[in-house]
């Protein structure tokens, strides 16, 4: 009888813990997207397109962002985040695409278009 009892436990067990832990960390994941990565150029505020990096302090910027700023600055454009210890002007030569973050943009965009159309 004893061992019939605890066979019908363990059976039963399992199968409930995993989902619930397939559950949190679906939800973890979201938060941490949302909270790490900034997305919007600090120049424009707006989420970026076409994301560019500073080589000298991995900053990130919207490469319209920037590019505008440049002109209108005539070579006297610093990086605008703040705190940030980059006190030199940017030029073009100081900026690289990101493709990690430009995929990543990708990615969350399309998240994003799948829930308005849920909705
Ligand atoms: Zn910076």
């Amino acid at each position: 009888m004893e061992n019939k009892i605890s066979d019908l436990l363990t059976t039963v067990n399992p199968p409930e813990c995993s989902t619930s832990d397939q559950n949190s960390t679906q939800l973890d994941d979201d938060m941490v997207m949302v909270q790490e990565v900034a997305t919007k150029c600090p120049y424009t505020g707006k989420e970026m397109r076409d994301p560019v990096k500073n080589i000298h302090c991995k900053h990130n910027y919207d490469r319209e962002g920037i590019t505008a700023a440049m002109k209108l600055r005539k070579g006297k454009t610093r990086c605008p985040v703040p705190g940030c210890v980059n006190d030199k002007p940017i030029s073009t030569s100081d900026l690289e695409e990101n493709h990690e973050l430009r995929l990543y943009i990708d990615k969350k965009n399309r998240q994003h278009d799948k829930k308005n159309r849920k909705m």
